[in-house]
């Protein structure tokens, strides 16, 4: 049987040839799909506690972060007022009457709520 093949014949061949293709693409893409990492969603959840920020940290330098807001030299940083520090600040997250809590500053580290840096903004009581 290989004689010339009708246009019928032709027609049947090439259609069963691409639902192959259609099947094996749908396999592949399945395939793939069950292969394929889930897409990240941010840096992944620590899994321990977040170390302390020291004043030493580059950042911290820039932003002259205290580790206690009363060392900070009113001469130096005239901005500050005594009832600034790291509690009141709206940057600070975190449980209420932790002594240290995350800064959305310094990701990845926790801040003294006793300290202070020249970013401070006061926070805004939020209406219920
Ligand atoms: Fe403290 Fe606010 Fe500075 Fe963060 S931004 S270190 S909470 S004063």
């Amino acid at each position: 049987m290989n004689g010339p093949i009708s246009r019928r014949e032709a027609l049947r061949n090439l259609a069963l040839g691409a639902g192959s293709v259609l099947i094996a693409g749908a396999a592949g893409a399945a395939s793939y799909t069950a292969a394929k990492p889930p897409p990240a969603a941010g840096p992944p959840p620590a899994t321990g506690p977040l170390p302390h920020l020291v004043p030493t940290d580059p950042l911290a330098i820039a932003l002259s972060y205290h580790e206690s807001a009363r060392t900070v030299d009113v001469v130096k940083f005239p901005t500050y007022k005594p009832d600034q520090k790291c509690g009141s600040c709206m940057q600070l997250n975190g449980k209420a009457g932790d002594p240290w809590r995350p800064c959305n500053l310094f990701p990845g580290k926790l801040v003294n709520a006793e300290g202070w840096c020249k970013v401070w903004l006061k926070k805004v009581p939020v209406a219920t």
